[in-house]
């Protein structure tokens, strides 16, 4: 285990609707049943303990919750964790349900880092993307974190929708960054299966997004907001410490509807519908549907293509380590070959992913794993 503390994901999967570009489990128009789903969770929390590193709370959209919601949650897992001092504690927020009220109350709760769901600054794309607010709601939300003291903010951005242009990402992007924020994550349009756009068939071009990727990672090297991982830039401090556990290959518990856990090669997961996970935690204390036990060997090569997301690309040799065996004679010969076409590249004892590799990496880690 790399930490000794854990990370922590706990999934609020409830939105007013659903956007017709989302895959995340989500239960749309179901607040109704915040108070159980809070009660659910509880239960789901209460024989867990430890201490706890980096907490992420995410969703759906978290900030809907009621203040009540939000702070039993809080007192839940503050009776069961302990809590380090600096742990990062995110929550994703989305602009129509921030207000100075909420703000404060998070802030209070131990909130550290906001992650808000801007989108766009532009309100024809906001439209496309089926957003429920306007730029103003998402301008208004942001200088509402602020003036409530929040100094770690991630934007989204979401680019490359069909008909988008080049300028017309450039502008939005030149927008968002001059918000000022500490973080962003900037997401080229993916067509998923279990979204709207795809049962719509809906289509994007891979060039068009590829060459927009190169465009945007330019626009945010300029702006000095430093690419980190394949989405993600931040300014020099506040890359998120939650999500790189992820991509180190860390251990990490997940806590809610559809959540993930994975502690020293056991990987489990919950029901991934509202009324599954209700009734499996009221029925049996535990909403587990799955799970599998990873061999050192898959974890090795999975840790190896996660890191492959980072820009500082991975550490091979250490890894190794880590896991006390060598990547197979195979794997190297596959490694090497995409060092040759230019897909990985070398860099003191880190391989890292070549901007080109960047937009194959499933492909890559496909043929790694
Ligand atoms: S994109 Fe976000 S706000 Fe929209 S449905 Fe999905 S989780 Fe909810």
């Amino acid at each position: 285990m790399m930490n000794n503390g854990i990370s922590l994901y706990i999934h609020i999967p409830f939105c007013a609707s659903k956007c017709p570009y989302c895959s995340f489990a989500v239960a749309a128009g179901q607040l109704k049943h915040e108070v159980e789903y809070c009660d659910a969770l509880a239960r789901e929390i209460a024989p867990k303990g430890g201490r706890a590193r980096t907490i992420y709370i995410g969703g759906g959209t978290p900030s809907c919750l009621s203040d009540d919601a939000l702070m039993r949650l809080f007192a839940g897992l503050r009776a069961r964790f302990d809590i380090e001092g600096g742990a990062e504690i995110s929550l994703e927020m989305n602009p129509e349900s921030v207000d100075r009220g909420k703000a404060r109350l998070v802030k209070r709760l131990g909130v550290n880092r906001v992650s808000l769901g801007i989108q766009s600054l532009n309100d024809a794309t906001l439209q496309a993307l089926g957003r429920r607010h306007c730029t103003d709601d998402a301008r208004r939300a942001y200088e509402v974190l602020r003036a409530e003291g929040f100094a770690n903010i991630n934007v989204d951005m979401i680019y490359g929708l069909p008909g988008q242009s080049r300028d017309g990402v450039l502008e939005d992007l030149g927008n968002l960054l001059a918000l000022g924020s500490e973080h962003c994550s900037l997401y080229a349009l993916n067509i998923e299966e279990r979204s709207l756009f795809f049962a719509r068939r809906l289509g994007v071009d891979n060039d068009a997004q590829g060459e927009l990727y190169d465009a945007v990672c330019c626009r945010m090297e300029e702006a000095g907001v430093k690419q980190y991982e394949v989405s993600n830039f931040a300014r020099p401090g506040f890359e998120s410490a939650h999500n790189i556990n992820y991509w180190e290959g860390g251990d990490y518990a997940g806590l809610g509807m559809a959540a993930h856990s994975h502690m020293a090669g056991e990987r489990y997961w919950n029901a991934d519908t509202l009324p599954k996970y209700l009734e499996l935690m009221r029925d049996k204390g535990s909403a587990r549907t799955g799970g599998e036990t990873l061999s050192s060997a898959e974890r090795l090569a999975e840790a190896f293509c996660f890191g492959l997301r980072m820009n500082r690309g991975v550490d091979l040799g250490r890894l190794e380590q880590r896991f006390g065996l060598e990547l197979p004679f195979e794997k190297k010969e596959v490694l090497e070959s995409f060092i040759e076409m230019n897909l990985l590249e070398e860099h003191d004892d880190f391989i890292r992913a070549t901007s080109r590799g960047r937009l194959l990496l499933d492909e890559l880690a496909a043929r790694i794993i």
